[in-house]
């Protein structure tokens, strides 16, 4: 038996992603947040999967809105952030920087990641490549800053950053296409955004998720990731300016786009 972590992808809400994830060897399934439990059991039972836990990112209500309905019906163990464990609903274990939590053989180390709210965490699976962000990152987008600042941010995408190109990151969210049309504005020269923007459009015609992206793509075209762009410095009237100035002033303009 060849052995896969396979990771179930499920519509919730307006446009929240909800992502079962399942170990094929030990039949171990996790669910990453739980913004909605109808499309959540439906995908478990389409599957023929139980639930064992549940992986909170944070303890917004589309994120962990689910959790003690989900506990009740599965009996499922809740692992959430030990920053925020106050706000997250019927958590079990609490976990931090450097942690690591398991699926059968899958191992995931949770990175903390506070600017989103105080007690964001994201897990990356590096034996698979994959990784589950929450609303920390977005394809060609980053949170919005609810409860840290612009530094707290950006060193949590730092973090995000330092893990291999080719890592699939599943955002909690679909939200590329008016992420793109804020790109364009304030990085209008960055060819690759471009023709980003083209293959966005198109898939959203046809009704195809952008979601999941990977580190390489959003480090060639997200302007929350690029503050060395000269065109974006030029844009944002920061020209020569640090990392986080730049960064923190594409935040502020996208908060008033
Ligand atoms: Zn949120
Ligand atoms: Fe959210």
């Amino acid at each position: 038996m060849t052995t896969t972590l396979e990771v179930q992808q499920i519509p919730c809400l307006s446009d929240n992603y909800g992502y079962l994830v399942h170990d094929t060897v030990s039949g171990l399934t996790a669910t990453i947040d739980t913004p909605d439990t109808g499309p959540i059991l439906q995908a478990l039972e389409t599957k023929g999967w139980r639930l064992d836990f549940i992986f909170n990112t944070h303890h917004h209500d589309d994120h962990a809105g689910g959790n003690l309905a989900l506990k009740e019906k599965t009996g499922c163990e809740i692992i959430g952030p030990r920053a925020d464990a106050g706000r997250i609903p019927g958590i079990d274990r609490q976990v931090g920087e450097g942690d690591s939590v398991t699926l059968g053989e899958w191992q995931f180390t949770v990175h903390d990641t506070p600017g989103h709210t105080r007690g964001h965490i994201v897990y990356h699976c590096q034996q698979a490549g994959v990784a589950f962000v929450g609303d920390t990152l977005f394809a060609l987008g980053c949170g919005r800053l609810f409860e840290g600042t612009p530094a707290q941010m950006w060193d949590s995408l730092q973090k995000i950053l330092s893990w291999p190109d080719q890592t699939l990151i599943y955002c909690a969210h679909e939200y590329t296409q008016a992420n793109a049309r804020f790109a364009l504005s304030v990085e209008p020269g960055n060819t690759d955004l471009v023709a980003r923007d083209v293959q966005i459009s198109a898939a959203r015609e046809r009704g195809e998720p952008t979601v999941p992206t990977t580190l390489a793509l959003e480090r060639k075209t997200n302007p929350f990731l690029r503050p060395h762009s000269s065109n974006l410095q030029q844009t944002v009237g920061l020209v020569g300016a640090s990392d986080v100035e730049v960064f923190t002033r594409t935040r502020e303009l996208k908060d008033s786009f």
